[in-house]
């Protein structure tokens, strides 16, 4: 990674070393390695010892054991002599160690280094300047929210000369804590995205925060802050202040307007000039976010007009919201790690999207540092929670417990503390409700998340709802304004779970939803789903339950179109809608091409249909040997549809293109495209425009691990026969879970510590076992058994379709979402 590489005994020197014991003093170091769980590139790394909550010094003999060689560790705290043919380095702290070595490696570097501070948004404002400034820059950044003592040195180990740029976290908990921090990061630009409005238990005052965040700018040449965030206290840059907000600012907010379509117009006043963004979001913090990543740019010296270009296509930063299944057929959004005024309207933002239960409950902790300004912190609380109309509030700890009066207007049930909330569990009664956990470090809320949350099976489906929302946007911006969006959650969303996904589309304002079976679109409208929703396969004996839910049959032949004709005349209802299929050569359901003219007749004389669509399936869209048959379907399909129109002379859409016609065939458009598996990130063709995201990865644990030697067999009929002495895991997966038989005898493979590792033997019906030699491997690991399924299918001749919607219904299935 790095070009230029160090030895261990040039580390030596660049740290308060005390004393070394070298067996190679010439080894070569390019990884810092900190946990002996996550042991990367053991030949090439340095293990420090650090003492937090575990001591480190007790980890390195498993260091050792899986293969580390480097060591850094305190006086007095190891036997070195224990660990033959490795190098020690003994210094007095080995904290300090890693962070004076950060800091010396980021001194090799002189190209601009960002820092950003704040106590929310900084993550994202990291992320969102990558995507702004990846057109000019490349662009070192802090992993995921590494911003700790540790994090902060470990991101900037990631600096090399590949690099142009870099963009680092800087996070503090306490006093004294950015004065280290601001040594190894010693930032050229210093941004503060915002403060919070309590004080953390850190800090003696709200200023001491302040004043503490604001060492990141000493010596900064830009310093982009908002006066609004700062309480008057000077910011010690010496450079030039980039300031922001909708107070006395250079990047002066003058206010905002939301877009129909889920977009935020932000308009404000630079230099004398009326300038202005518009970002795909519409949420607060989003908007702060943007504006301290404009007024950046603008430090920068970038362009009024680039800036609102790159502003327009800003993504979504993923998040740790966790949504899962819970007891009594609720939802369980667990966001149980923060819990401040910002990340609670975060989350609360989130709740809202949530559709699948009418009830949604809040289970909220005390804020922490609320002490001394509850009375401001919990009316601000009060404020956001009716806003948000929730159906319940349940909180815990004692200062939501003085402040109840407060929350009078919703159902409340105030506990002391997490203990007293788990006591009254059963009295409380969840059931279809989506919850929402909203709680600070200190109250173990994911003590709460685990009995809310159904334990079925260690095998869990995660889907990424950011991805499906993602893929969702690409596939719009192949379709022009004009055309409708149906999408296909059939077969449960293609696996993924039927609600979760439902939700995120109406919320992202899809046209149609299209189910196979009555019972599907049911499901869907008890939990929340107003969209208009066709049903592909309707069967008479369920026409009743069609009609009490509002969905909408595909009608394909005179028996269905009859039967239906008489249940509405015996309700007596008129113009109801229906789809008519066509069939053009996929020969699967639908009228024939040539039952135009009876049809046409049969509708005119009734008034209990209305025709909202006519469309058609194309059989081969994504294969190019059959375009000419192709062309042949749409051409037929269209005059078709053109004899129904003028027949009928009123409008309805027509549509006939899957996945595949979508990114193959933009003259099959028409008035609507019915999107199927692309929503999932799976496509079979390479499509220049479509850069899609994986939705759904199948997940399971590892039972146990045992030798087994050369000679032995693994499984039933003895099939996995070894050759080599071997370790062998069994997992949490089989064949009734949908991880199909013939993936067995090493056919198949799934990922173990970043490691791809073969199946032995014959699946089994709920277990697999696989060949683990060599991988650090432990019992309770997580096992990854399939992420990208068009490479999977292939192996065993089938396709993603099948591999995804044959995921059987006891794996659990759980959603995130950022
Ligand atoms: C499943 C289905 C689709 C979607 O197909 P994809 O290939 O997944 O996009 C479209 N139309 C009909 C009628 C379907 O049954």
């Amino acid at each position: 990674m790095h070009e230029q590489s160090y030895t261990i005994r040039r580390i030596s020197e660049l740290m308060p070393t005390v004393r070394v014991y070298f067996n190679d003093e010439s080894a070569e170091v390019r990884s810092l390695l900190y946990d002996s769980r996550k042991l990367s590139d053991t030949q090439h790394g340095v293990f420090f010892a650090l003492e937090g909550r575990r001591d480190g010094h007790q980890y390195v003999k498993e260091a050792y054991a899986g293969g580390v060689r480097n060591f850094v560790v305190a006086e007095g705290k190891t036997e070195t002599t224990w660990f033959p043919g490795a190098n020690f380095i003994v210094v007095g702290d080995t904290l300090e160690a890693l962070q004076v070595l950060a800091m010396h490696h980021r001194n090799q570097f002189a190209y601009p280094v960002i820092g950003i501070t704040g106590s929310n948004g900084k993550t994202i404002v990291k992320e969102w300047l990558a995507q702004l400034l990846a057109p000019e820059y490349r662009i070192a950044r802090s992993p995921k929210s590494y911003n700790s003592q540790i994090g902060v040195a470990l991101s900037l180990w990631q600096l090399d000369n590949t690099c142009d740029l870099a963009i680092i976290e800087a996070g503090i908990s306490q006093q004294g804590e950015m004065e280290v921090l601001h040594r190894m990061i010693q930032p050229d630009i210093a941004v503060l995205t915002n403060i919070g409005p309590a004080h953390d238990d850190g800090f003696a005052s709200a200023k001491d925060k302040i004043s503490e965040k604001l060492r990141l700018f000493n010596g900064a040449k830009q310093a982009v802050y908002s006066p609004d965030h700062i309480a008057g206290i000077p910011v010690p840059s010496t450079g030039r202040h980039m300031t922001w907000g909708a107070g006395d600012a250079l990047l002066h907010v003058m206010g905002h307007d939301v877009l129909a379509g889920r977009k935020c117009c932000i308009r404000a006043r630079y230099e004398g000039q009326l300038v202005q963004i518009t970002i795909p979001f519409i949420d607060a913090a989003a908007r702060e976010n943007a504006v301290c990543c404009w007024a950046t740019m603008l430090a920068m010296g970038y362009d009024s007009a680039v800036i609102a270009e790159r502003m327009v296509s800003l993504q979504p930063v993923e998040m740790r919201l966790e949504m899962k299944k819970g007891i009594n057929n609720c939802t369980v959004i667990d966001d149980s790690y923060s819990n401040d005024l910002s990340s609670l309207h975060i989350a609360l933002d989130f709740l809202q999207q949530q559709q699948q239960h009418a009830s949604r409950t809040l289970v909220l902790s005390d804020i922490p540092g609320a002490s001394g300004h509850e009375e401001e912190v919990y009316s601000a609380v009060a404020k956001l929670l009716a806003h948000n109309k929730i159906t319940r509030l349940i909180t815990i700890g004692p200062g939501l417990m003085r402040q109840s009066p407060r929350f009078d207007f919703v159902r409340h049930e105030a506990f002391a503390d997490t203990a007293s909330f788990l006591a009254s569990l059963a009295d409380l009664r969840f059931q279809d409700e989506t919850i929402l956990l909203k709680g600070a470090r200190k109250y173990a809320f994911e003590r709460i998340s685990q009995v809310l949350t159904a334990k079925l099976h260690d095998t869990v489906l995660e889907t990424n709802l950011n991805a499906v929302e993602h893929n969702l946007n690409q596939y719009r911006a192949l379709l022009p304004k004009h055309v409708k969006l149906m999408a296909m959650v059939k077969a449960f969303s293609y696996g993924s779970g039927s609600y979760e996904v439902a939700s995120l589309l109406q919320f992202n304002k899809v046209d149609y939803l299209a189910v196979a079976y009555v019972d599907e679109g049911v499901e869907l409208r008890k939990s929340g789903i107003t969209l208009p929703i066709m049903v592909m396969s309707p069967t008479t004996a369920s026409f009743d339950a069609l009609l009490a839910h509002g969905l909408e049959p595909e009608i394909y032949s005179f028996g269905v179109l009859d039967d239906f004709i008489r249940v509405l005349a015996g309700k007596q209802l008129v113009d109801y809608p229906i789809h008519i299929k066509v069939d053009t050569g996929m020969h699967r359901l639908g009228f024939s091409v040539s039952d135009i003219e009876q049809l046409i007749s049969r509708l005119q004389e009734t008034g209990e249909v209305k025709v909202q669509s006519v469309f058609s399936h194309l059989a081969a869209a994504g294969d190019a040997t059959h375009d000419a048959f192709t062309a042949r379907q749409l051409a037929a399909f269209e005059l078709f549809a053109g004899k129904l129109v003028d027949a009928l002379r009123y409008p309805f859409i027509r549509h006939i293109a899957n996945t595949a016609g979508i990114q193959r065939w933009p003259q099959a458009h028409l008035d609507m495209v019915r999107l199927g598996i692309g929503l999932y990130g799976v496509h079979n063709e390479g499509h220049k425009a479509l850069v899609l995201q994986q939705a759904s990865t199948l997940k399971t644990t590892i039972t146990q691990i045992r030798e087994v030697p050369a000679g032995e067999s693994v499984g039933y009929n003895r099939s996995g026969m070894l050759t080599k002495d071997s370790t062998i895991a069994t997992v949490n997966i089989g064949y009734a879970d949908g991880y199909d038989r013939r993936f067995g005898n090493g056919v198949g493979s799934m990922m173990v510590k970043g490691k791809t590792v073969p199946t032995v033997g014959d699946i089994c019906m709920d277990m697999t076992m696989l060949d683990v030699s060599g991988v650090d491997a432990r019992e309770g690991d997580e096992v990854i058994v399939f992420g990208d399924v068009d490479r999977l299918a292939k192996t065993i001749g089938t396709i993603p379709y099948e591999l995804l919607t044959g995921i059987s219904q006891r794996v659990k299935r759980v959603y995130y979402y950022g």
